[in-house]
């Protein structure tokens, strides 16, 4: 599955769109790829960045040795810097602006390839943060509740101290690419969920108005950039990846079982997924 994968990484000038001068970090780019697959709220977002790299307009970098120090108080595990190309298209079409992007990662990790990922989305979304997303984050972030130790901590270190460092012009994208990073930090999106103590769940409850306003605007707005084409074909790698955490959680449960508990692994697929538009059909 993984190979089917790695074909959405060629743009339609049939050019592989992964820079990386090691191919063992481009394999694991592509696995932790198809991991983010688990989320339903991920999806949109990742079949709309393979639509763009489709057209030619993504490229993905993998500088893992490098040091990467664009503002010396903020370390730095991936950028994405976007560039406006206007493009001619004679008298008739005239002119038209699109958006290109390249995504550094130096740090190969899920949460962080989302992370930057969401700053090409905020564009293609063509969404304009300062309005209701800031106004919804806000609430989210003055009365969300105390929780346990790790996804408190979790929430601080990223919606709080680290934005700190940001100019004011780019809060609004760091919320949101770091709200998305939070999600993509869940026990439920990794294979191996022994080094993660929250899940996304967990997340979108407590940030509840925010995961709405994601389904309900953020994401049909992404939707309609997104190809058919790549739409089916990561339906696929969905469902595949989804099995095969099901299988491992399974391994680790059965060491663990209960017998006085009823068994959940049935049926616990996210409350979020009532809010998903079929987009076919
Ligand atoms: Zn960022």
């Amino acid at each position: 599955m993984y190979e089917e994968l790695r074909e959405l990484f060629y743009n339609k000038k049939q050019e592989f769109c992964i820079v990386s001068d090691r191919i063992e970090d481009e394999k694991r780019f592509i696995r932790q790829f198809a991991d983010l697959f688990r989320l339903d709220t991920l999806k949109p977002g990742l079949d709309t960045i393979l639509t763009a790299l489709y057209e030619g307009r993504v490229k993905f970098i993998l500088k893992l040795d490098e040091e990467v120090n664009l503002n010396p108080k903020i370390i730095l595990e991936g950028y994405c810097s976007t560039k406006t190309i206007t493009e001619d298209h004679g008298n008739i079409l005239g002119k038209f602006q699109t958006k290109h992007y390249e995504i550094v990662i130096k740090n190969l990790a899920l949460e962080v390839i989302m992370h930057e990922i969401t700053h090409a989305l905020e564009f293609e979304s063509t969404v304009d943060l300062s309005l209701e997303f800031f106004e919804i984050i806000k609430h989210d972030i003055n009365n969300w509740q105390k929780t346990h130790i790790h996804l408190s901590s979790a929430i601080k270190r990223i919606l709080y101290q680290d934005l700190k460092y940001y100019p004011r012009n780019e809060i609004n994208s760091e919320l949101l690419a770091r709200f998305i990073q939070l999600i993509s930090s869940g026990k439920d999106v990794h294979k191996t969920a022994k080094d993660y103590y929250f899940s996304s769940e967990e997340v979108m409850s407590l940030f509840k108005s925010t995961s709405i306003w994601l389904w309900q605007k953020f994401n049909p707005m992404l939707l309609q950039k997104t190809n058919d084409r790549i739409y089916r074909s990561t339906e696929t790698i969905s469902q595949w990846v989804r099995k095969q955490k099901q299988t491992q959680d399974f391994g680790i449960r059965s060491l663990h079982k209960d017998p006085n508990k009823p068994d959940q692994t049935q049926n616990s697929r996210p409350q979020w997924s009532k809010f998903i538009k079929k987009k076919l059909d």
